[in-house]
């Protein structure tokens, strides 16, 4: 299955919920989710059916996936590393999905969204460890440095996502120096510092069927 390209407001809608997929406009009150538009479709206005158990574990994966703009076969893979790690599963994964590069690129305030963290990535901005990195899936560990390449172009890209990240929340167990375009994470998230608001568990009962 190909990479989804239709709108991303429509995924929220369906979703019911705010996956942030957009740049300003997920923190502005033109997000269409808390305008309270309803699910797309013709029959979106319908008052809800009750959902089943099944679609319901599946709908919080989707949502996940959704918000990591990843496709099914790389998200399974998340989770299979997840699940042979040591701790919770669903907590291990959602660690593992915020601590991937271009997700750390985008909570750095690098890019506006994660969709354009992975291109900024793609296209060689950054630096990890001292190395151009161009694979956004890597998952960084305390102590790793992202730094975006000292070329007008990476800057400028970089200066006008900050500003653009004002509103933003910088988290906890990431340290940012703007001036130097730097960026250490300093920790492994917990799992209350990790946003996405998904039922981790009903993940993992989908994928123990
Ligand atoms: Fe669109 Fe962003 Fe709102 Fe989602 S959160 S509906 S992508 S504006």
């Amino acid at each position: 299955m190909g990479r989804y390209t239709g709108p991303s407001c429509r995924q929220c809608r369906r979703a019911g919920t705010k996956l942030f997929l957009k740049g300003a406009r997920c923190y502005m009150s033109k997000c269409p989710v808390d305008q309270g538009h309803p699910a797309p479709g013709m029959h979106g206005m319908r008052r809800s059916r009750k959902i089943s158990e099944y679609g319901r574990q599946l709908r919080e994966k989707q949502k996940l996936r959704q918000q990591f703009g990843m496709q099914e076969g790389q998200f399974r893979r998340f989770y299979e590393r997840a699940l042979r790690a040591r701790g919770v599963t669903g907590e291990n994964l959602l660690q593992m999905l915020e601590l991937r590069l271009d997700n750390v690129v985008y909570r750095m305030g690098f890019a506006v969204s994660r969709r354009a963290a992975r291109q900024f990535v793609l296209h060689k901005h950054v630096t990890l460890n001292g190395r151009t990195a161009n694979v956004p899936s890597i998952v960084l560990k305390p102590g790793d440095v992202v730094v975006v390449r000292e070329r007008p172009r990476s800057r400028d890209q970089a200066t006008h996502a900050f500003e653009a990240a004002t509103g933003r929340q910088m988290p906890a167990w990431l340290s940012v120096d703007p001036k130097t375009f730097r960026g250490e994470v300093l920790a492994v998230p917990t799992r209350e510092e990790i946003a996405p608001v998904v039922e981790e568990q009903a993940i993992v009962e989908l994928y123990s069927r």
